[in-house]
């Protein structure tokens, strides 16, 4: 059964209803390039189902967040980025803009050899 939420830009793009440029896809998310990139590689991978965050996605089906981690390293080395960097921004302090559970996919720059953690 596939959830959605009224007015969610994520649920729009998974449904096609809004234009993206699509990476790739798998029966459980969907990846595109950011509309913003912040890394000449910057891709999202989206959840089908709309939860607000990853956590609140794996409460509801553990197996969904592993489903996302693999198409991102399906869409990173399919451009050619076999190092790359994953993050979840998981709240408003911490950056997160649109409250569908997503992945940014960052590779190809040299700040990624710069550490956060
Ligand atoms: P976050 O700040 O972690 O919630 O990330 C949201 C990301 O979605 C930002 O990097 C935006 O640039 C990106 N974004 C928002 N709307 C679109 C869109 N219509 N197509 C592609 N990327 C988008
Ligand atoms: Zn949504």
């Amino acid at each position: 059964m596939s959830e959605t939420a009224p007015d969610c830009i994520f649920c729009k793009i998974v449904a096609g209803e809004v234009p993206a440029d699509v990476l790739g896809r798998n029966d459980h998310a969907v990846s595109i390039k950011d509309l913003n990139p912040q890394a000449p590689f910057h891709a999202l991978v989206i959840s089908a189902d709309h939860h607000d965050n990853a956590a609140a996605s794996a409460a509801a089906d553990p197996a969904s967040v592993g489903h996302l981690v693999s198409l991102a390293d399906e869409v990173a080395k399919a451009s050619g980025n076999d190092d790359y960097r994953l993050i979840a921004n998981t709240g408003a302090g911490a950056g997160q803009t649109v409250f569908h559970t997503h992945l940014h996919v960052l590779g190809g720059s040299s700040r990624m050899t710069e550490t956060l953690v």
